[in-house]
């Protein structure tokens, strides 16, 4: 008789402080035959810390298509996969999606074991509206690139959760200033749920200053959300808010209002308005 294909188990692991890991994630992580690991290494103490003795197979960005079709047979042979990540949920900035929609494809069963996920950590104590949001993952290395990445959300997202790394938090709060203007409420949510934890509210200038205040608040793992654009500007389309955005890098601030109301057939004032927010000028 054929054996029952066995099943993948998307398990979210913690991002920080070992008590979170479910009681069904401990389960579902003894009774797999196989536990696929980003890092083998650094689960294989997650595994010594829950007294749990599995196989386990790398699955990383670099192997994950190739992967994706030895865990997709054992599977078809009635074996039991479990993938995690380093920390936190599988797919959410990690490995994972490919070998998913590959399981699906060949008509394995995914089956999702939820828990910790640091943007919905970050989001669900930092006072930001959550009716809707919007996730961008990493903020890109350079500079430029990162202006770009934040100045293509459009405006109607409701708060913008991003991931950076402690190296780069100061250079990224320069860049949310030049896209989204300097009085933009921002929130840091460090390292969620270990020792140091912490939440600092402000602009990105008081942010920045606060970081400034002790090198180790420059340390840890950080996710920067961004609250929605303020109501008055919501009424000006995103794309006359890019088009302004673009202005500004060039231009002084009436200007830059001037042309965007022109090119957009708008009233001038309310530009200059939000391009003054934009800059951090007063009128
Ligand atoms: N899959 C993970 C999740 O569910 O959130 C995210 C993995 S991603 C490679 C790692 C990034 O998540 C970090 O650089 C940081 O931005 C964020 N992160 C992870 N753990 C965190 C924590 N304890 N506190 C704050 N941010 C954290």
């Amino acid at each position: 008789m054929a054996k029952d294909n066995g099943f993948l188990y998307v398990v979210a692991t913690p991002i920080g402080n070992l008590d979170d890991i479910s009681q069904r994630a401990i389960d579902t992580l003894k009774q797999a035959d196989w536990i696929a690991a980003e890092d083998t290494r650094h689960t294989g103490r997650l595994l010594q810390h829950l007294a749990i003795s599995a196989k386990t197979i790398a699955l990383h960005d670099h192997n994950e298509k190739q992967r994706a079709a030895s865990i997709i047979q054992k599977c078809q042979a009635g074996e039991n996969v479990a993938l995690v990540s380093d920390a936190g949920t599988p797919l959410i900035s990690d490995p994972g999606y490919s070998l998913v929609r590959q399981c699906r494809e060949a008509g394995v069963r995914v089956i999702p074991i939820p828990g910790p996920c640091a943007l919905i950590t970050a989001l669900c104590a930092a006072g930001l509206p959550t009716d809707k949001f919007h996730f961008i993952g990493f903020l890109l290395p350079k500079s430029q690139q990162r202006q770009n990445q934040l100045a293509d959300v459009p405006a109607a997202v409701g708060t913008i959760i991003c991931y950076d790394t402690a190296r780069r938090i100061k250079d990224t709060l320069q860049d949310v200033a030049l896209v989204f203007g300097a009085e933009r409420e921002l929130v840091l949510a460090k390292e969620l749920t270990k020792t140091f934890e912490h939440l600092e509210y402000g602009t990105a200038e008081q942010i920045t200053t606060w970081l400034e205040a002790d090198p180790q608040r420059c340390q840890g793992e950080m996710v920067l959300m961004i609250a929605p654009t303020p109501k008055a500007d919501s009424e000006i389309s995103d794309a006359a808010q890019a088009t302004l955005k673009l202005l500004l890098a060039e231009l002084p601030v009436k200007k830059a209002a001037a042309i965007t109301a022109e090119i957009h057939g708008m009233k001038k004032n309310a530009l200059y308005k939000l391009a003054l927010q934009f800059t951090g000028e007063s009128e």
